[in-house]
């Protein structure tokens, strides 16, 4: 029976026509896509508003916990096939739509990406939410509701060029604006004591109010809220200066809260951009701690129950002020002392750390800090005095307390946001076990000797709903076919699948699904930029954000590598191979905007070289994003997880692709360990050096250039780049990008060469093995239901929130 049947609700059918007339206000006939697709959206949308309403009065009736979830991103991308799958009215809109001649798969590519994220925190952030939903677990997502986001790439001459993102341009179905749910958050001025206590008068105020959207979970099982905040100026326009003809300072004020949220992550190399910064983060976070609070409050009257009642998460550091927003908002306006407030905040706040690159682990110059938030300073310094004294009583040496202060004193004083987060928590966790090891012995060691029992891990996980059932319905039939539907609900089921590895038949099957798939990502990438690709190649994926640590450039080296050797011995057996690439590159990040650059020129001097006689293929995609993922990784034979060990936290990607029946060629890095021990060793191919070795080498005596030197393919592959053979219009281009490889080679390209090369020629051995692959693509299937965001919030639910 349909959830229309069981709801008695009228059908998709009766009412998308009604929808489009009175809600979208457009005649069938007069009607555009674009409309169509805005009637389909709010079709839906009435069910999970009433069941939105319905989770909302269950959870205050229940008097249960709600979890909180602070995120500077939530890259959610596109929401309609997420909304109809998970209530089981996919079939039924698809039905409808046809009835008036439209298609929904093509309706659904006029919904724009939300790009309200960078990479994999940003994603996680969204699956999170969705398995919450899924969980049935009460929960809020704050953000902020970026008018722009995250920039849009487009490829020039092979150059990334940024352009806002205009996904509000045609209004945004999603979004509720709940003008009534606003709060005043304050910046600058000064402290002042009084008789009553401390008081804060800020120099300036804006206004934030929330934008809600509606998160379905799986199944319908919950509808749970992402609040945004977005900001308005307390006065929007000064009608004295308008009326005085000053027009545009008139306005000024509403151009500065306008600012606020604009875009994620302003370009922070200038001071005005990193104060921006500052009170981005400030801002969401003091909206949200507010909104906190009024809820608390409105069903229990004591603040101090706060723990019990409330569980926050900061996802990363950039939310950590949100620590000493609580405190100020315990004591100044709710009049706790200060270890009772202490003792709330650090029951209440969790933390994820999800990097250990030292520039990445944020700070702010003390002078800024003081300077927007004076009383968060005096705060801040109560707190470090409290923490410092604990440190000095459990017998820590001056050097170790050095390491925990709050403060940074080397050089430039600066406020250290992590750990401000770490001593504000009750628990701080890694997202994969070798981070969480890491955390330990490098960059939080201290404190870790002081609170031992805080560091916990909870490896990262992805919504298997939008990773493998929508993004991919050829191989959810399939697998369906083979081991039933069990593996819909608990997507450890789909070791099933392992019984079935040596199924002939069932291996034709699920190799039929990813030509389909394969064929799908050509024809949209020949549609797209023109080139051809041939479906039976071995299609090799590295799609992720472009930076240094990733080491999109040891797989460019290679594949320049290969190209030589392809030339060299056109009489050798070679596996026809598609080199994919995608991913943005930080817009002031300049050896990253440069590798995409020399991808493309790879690309153009590869792609168009009759010698290689279509033995390999080399594509940048432009403007990588959710819905392109969910293109390429269910087209996906390879998966590239080849990161320096150690400095991936863990990677979601690699899960992703894994499930979808990508063999990984990996480091041992991040979550790619924990895959292997579960898809087992002769389902990945690993190489390259271990955390420990990357340190060592690192330590002592590494000397990149002798390495090059030793190594022929890589010595030419290298040089070939230097030279310019790749870039006839301006020879010296990637002189530097190639010196530093020579000079410093931070990443160990160099050290992992030799190792990588001969991995890659063992994947073109498995995969001439045609029943071998399509064997270890099944183990890979099998094995990595454990990833699923659902484990992962099941276990923050039990270990960290304390909510069922
Ligand atoms: C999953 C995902 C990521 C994270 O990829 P990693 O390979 O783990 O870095 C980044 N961007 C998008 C759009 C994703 O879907």
């Amino acid at each position: 029976m349909s959830q229309s049947q069981t709801d008695s609700q009228p059908s998709i059918s009766d009412l998308i026509v009604d929808v489009l007339r009175h809600r979208v206000g457009k005649d069938e006939r007069a009607a555009k896509p674009h409309d169509w697709f805005h009637a389909a959206v709010l079709s839906v949308r009435d069910r999970i508003i009433d069941r939105w309403f319905e989770s909302t009065r269950r959870t205050y009736e229940e008097e249960g916990k709600r979890v909180y979830y602070l995120s500077l991103e939530f890259l959610i991308g596109r929401l309609m096939r997420d909304a109809l799958s998970n209530l089981d009215v996919t079939r039924e809109m698809e039905a409808a739509l046809r009835e008036h001649g439209f298609d929904l798969a093509q309706l659904e590519e006029l919904e724009p990406d939300a790009a309200l994220g960078n990479g994999g925190l940003g994603r996680l952030a969204a699956c999170f939410m969705e398995s919450l939903a899924s969980l049935d677990i009460p929960a809020y997502g704050y953000g902020i509701r970026y008018v722009n986001g995250m920039f849009r790439q487009r490829i020039d001459d092979g150059w990334q060029v940024e352009l806002p993102e205009t996904w509000l341009a045609h209004g945004n179905p999603w979004e509720f604006d709940r003008r009534e749910s606003a709060y005043r958050v304050g910046f600058g001025g000064e402290v002042i004591e009084g008789n009553g206590g401390v008081v804060w008068h800020p120099a300036e105020q804006v206004e934030a109010s929330a934008v809600d959207t509606p998160v379905v979970g799986w199944r319908g099982a919950r509808v749970n809220t992402l609040r945004l905040w977005t900001a308005w100026a307390l006065d929007p326009l000064r009608l004295d200066a308008f009326n005085a003809g000053d027009h545009a300072g008139a306005l000024a004020e509403q151009v500065k809260a306008d600012s606020l949220v604009r875009v994620l992550y302003p370009a922070d190399n200038t001071p005005a951009g990193q104060e921006l910064r500052l009170r981005q983060e400030y801002f969401f976070s003091s909206a949200s701690i507010q909104d906190i609070l009024r809820r608390h409050l409105q069903a229990d009257k004591d603040v101090r129950n706060l723990p019990k009642m409330a569980a926050i998460q900061l996802n990363d550091t950039h939310p950590s002020v949100a620590v000493a927003e609580l405190m100020r908002l315990l004591i100044d306006v709710h009049h706790l002392e200060f270890d009772e407030a202490w003792e709330v905040t650090k029951g209440t706040i969790g933390y994820t750390n999800h990097t250990l690159l030292p520039e990445a682990l944020e700070s702010w110059p003390l002078p800024l800090f003081e300077r927007l938030l004076p009383r968060h300073m005096q705060i801040v310094y109560a707190i470090n005095s409290r923490v410092l004294r604990e440190a000095r009583k459990a017998g820590m040496t001056g050097e170790q307390i050095a390491a925990i202060s709050l403060i940074d004193e080397h050089g430039e004083r600066r406020v250290r946001m992590a750990n401000l987060a770490f001593v504000g928590a009750h628990s701080v966790n890694g997202v994969a076990a070798l981070h969480t090891d890491l955390m330990k012995s490098t960059v939080f060691s201290d404190l870790h000797k002081l609170y031992p029992a805080r560091i916990n891990n909870k490896t990262n996980g992805v919504t298997p709903r939008r990773w493998l059932q929508q993004c991919n319905p050829g191989l959810t039939k399939v697998i369906r076919e083979g081991i039933g539907d069990g593996f819909l609900d608990d997507a450890e089921k789909l070791a099933g699948l392992n019984a079935l590895a040596g199924d002939a038949q069932f291996g034709e099957r699920i190799a039929e699904v990813k030509r389909a798939n394969k064929v799908a990502l050509s024809n949209h990438i020949k549609q797209l930029m023109g080139v051809r690709l041939d479906p039976d190649a071995l299609f090799d994926v590295q799609i992720k954000r472009i930076h240094e640590y990733k080491r999109q450039l040891l797989n460019l080296v290679e594949t320049v590598a290969l190209y030589d050797q392809i030339r060299s011995h056109p009489e050798r057996d070679w596996v026809p191979r598609v080199k994919i690439f995608g991913g943005k590159a930080a817009s002031s990040y300049h050896n990253a905007k440069l590798t995409i650059k020399l991808a493309n020129d790879i690309a153009r001097r590869v792609n168009s070289d009759p010698s290689v006689g279509g033995l390999l293929k080399v594509v940048f995609v432009p403007n990588y994003n959710v819905s392109f993922a969910e293109r390429i990784i269910p087209a996906a034979d390879l998966s590239e997880q080849i990161s320096t060990a150690g400095m991936e936290a863990s990677g979601t990607g690699n899960m992703k692709f894994a499930l979808n029946g990508a063999l990984t060629i990996g480091t041992l890095d991040g979550a790619n360990i924990e895959i292997k021990d579960r898809v087992g060793d002769d389902n990945i191919v690993i190489f390259g050096m271990t955390a420990d070795e990357v340190n060592e080498t690192r330590s002592g005596g590494y000397n990149p250039r002798a390495i090059i030197e030793g190594n022929r393919e890589l010595r030419q592959a290298v040089q070939a780049i230097a030279s310019g053979v790749f870039s006839p219009d301006d020879r010296d281009r990637y002189k530097g990008l190639m010196g530093g490889l020579y000079d410093s080679d931070w990443f160990l390209v160099a050290a992992d060469f030799d190792s990588y090369a001969q991995a890659q020629r063992a994947v073109d051995a498995r995969w001439m093995d045609e029943a071998g692959w399509r064997k270890a693509a099944i183990h890979n299937i099998a094995n990595v239901g454990w990833f699923s965001s659902d484990r992962t919030i099941g276990e923050y639910a039990r270990d960290i929130w304390g909510v069922k």
